[in-house]
């Protein structure tokens, strides 16, 4: 088995898989720890995937900061709702996790390095997909030479080279939204909660990541504020007034296209999984956690397979139905999230309405964790968050 990416969703399905038992190569062309554009929440899902992993004490140990729920404000900050986590349905603590993604990443990737039945392959770009005389997948090609494998996991990220080499990639007509991401020197320890700014075409994201650390991240599609690399720091410190005077002390990361569509997540030489299998948009920050619940499902599919109690379509099928099913209600939320997030007037009314009764937007938090559904939205619920 080859993993071909060691961010979350590439890192968990190995670690899974070897604790079964299994030979897996972890593969990644950077080494560890490597910084990535993020908003660095983890949410509450995300959180309950590390404790089942025996590794949440491990990721707070690295200064990881629990977090409550969300503030939602408009621009200006007049008007501000905080959304607590729900409690999961099966019980445990109602909290997400503000990270550093180079700790939290590494934490996962040293995690694998220790299973027996693990090997982690850093600095090594996987360039190519291995076939046989019959055109099957056995495989992929690196910078260092050959990895045979029965199949081929990939979570090589957003813009997932396998996917495109395995012919998954469907062509996405979506507007291009981009987003860059940078930490502030700022005491946090007042902090326990993520906040979005609205800010009318373009969202803010302040999250803690560490007892004097601040991520500060923008979503945008458009060319107002004129945000670039270098205008950042100044846009930055002009829109959030918690960061006015601190210093910049990393970034920007910037990412890009965030819209990507697949044909299939599987089909039984090679798996997709995270970002790799599929992405909306970032603005409902729950990349990392459901990278992790797609990943346990993988790792459960697969490692039946490879114990030979069912065959590769089988398992294919399989992960394609738990796929969907934990993607539906999250990419309907994050439409649901861009729609409002694009019309400033819809959006100040959603949070007024909010601040009275913030019932409506519980449960987008609580569709978003994967502990509620949109059915469970009543004409009411729907008339609050259309401020009315
Ligand atoms: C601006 C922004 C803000 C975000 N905010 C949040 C947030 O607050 N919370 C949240 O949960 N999510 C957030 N996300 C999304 C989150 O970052 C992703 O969903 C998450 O990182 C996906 O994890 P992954 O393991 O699937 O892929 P990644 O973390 O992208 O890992 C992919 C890995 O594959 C490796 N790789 C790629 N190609 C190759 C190759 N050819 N050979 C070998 N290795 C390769 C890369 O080096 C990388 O390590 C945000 C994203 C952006 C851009």
């Amino acid at each position: 088995m080859v993993v071909v990416g060691a961010g979350p969703s590439g890192a968990t399905t190995a670690l899974l898989l070897a604790r079964r038992g299994h030979h897996v190569a972890l593969v990644d062309r950077a080494r560890f720890p490597r910084d990535k554009a993020c908003g660095e929440g983890v949410m509450p899902p995300g959180v309950a995937a590390l404790r089942r992993m025996g590794l949440y004490e491990r990721v707070l140990a690295t200064g990881a900061r629990p977090l409550d729920g969300v503030t939602y404000q408009q621009r200006g900050g007049d008007q501000q709702v905080h959304v607590p986590f729900p409690a999961p349905p099966g019980g445990g603590p109602a909290a997400g996790l503000g990270v550093r993604r180079t700790s939290f990443d590494a934490a996962l990737v040293d995690a694998v390095r220790q299973e027996r039945t693990s090997t982690v392959r850093e600095a090594e770009r996987v360039t190519g997909l291995l076939r046989d005389p019959s055109d099957a997948v056995i495989g992929v090609t690196t910078t260092t030479g050959e990895i045979r494998a029965r199949i081929v996991i990939a979570a090589d990220g957003l813009h997932s080279q396998i996917r495109s080499w395995a012919g998954l990639t469907v062509p996405s007509r979506a507007r291009v939204r981009y987003g860059l991401a940078g930490h502030w020197r700022v005491d946090t320890r007042d902090r326990d909660a993520v906040t979005v700014t609205l800010a009318g075409g373009h969202e803010w994201y302040e999250a803690p990541v560490g007892p004097d650390l601040l991520l500060v991240s923008i979503l945008t599609s458009r060319s107002r504020p004129a945000m670039t690399a270098r205008s950042y720091g100044h846009v930055a410190r002009r829109s959030i007034p918690g960061i006015r005077n601190a210093d910049l002390v990393s970034g920007p990361l910037g990412a890009a296209h965030f819209h990507q569509r697949v044909r299939a997540v599987a089909d039984g030489r090679v798996f997709l999984v995270g970002d790799a299998s599929g992405y909306d948009d970032p603005t409902t920050g729950d990349g990392i956690a459901i990278g992790m619940l797609l990943a346990e499902c993988l790792a459960g599919h697969t490692g039946e397979f490879l114990s030979g109690r069912i065959a590769r379509e089988t398992a294919a099928t399989r992960y394609a139905a738990d796929h969907a099913d934990l993607v539906r209600d999250r990419r309907r939320l994050t439409r649901l999230a861009l729609f409002l997030a694009r019309s400033p007037a819809l959006s100040r009314r959603a949070i007024v309405r909010a601040t009275g009764d913030p019932r409506a937007l519980s449960k987008l938090v609580g569709i978003n964790c994967g502990y509620q559904t949109f059915r469970d939205l009543s004409a009411r619920d729907w008339l609050l968050l259309a401020g009315v």
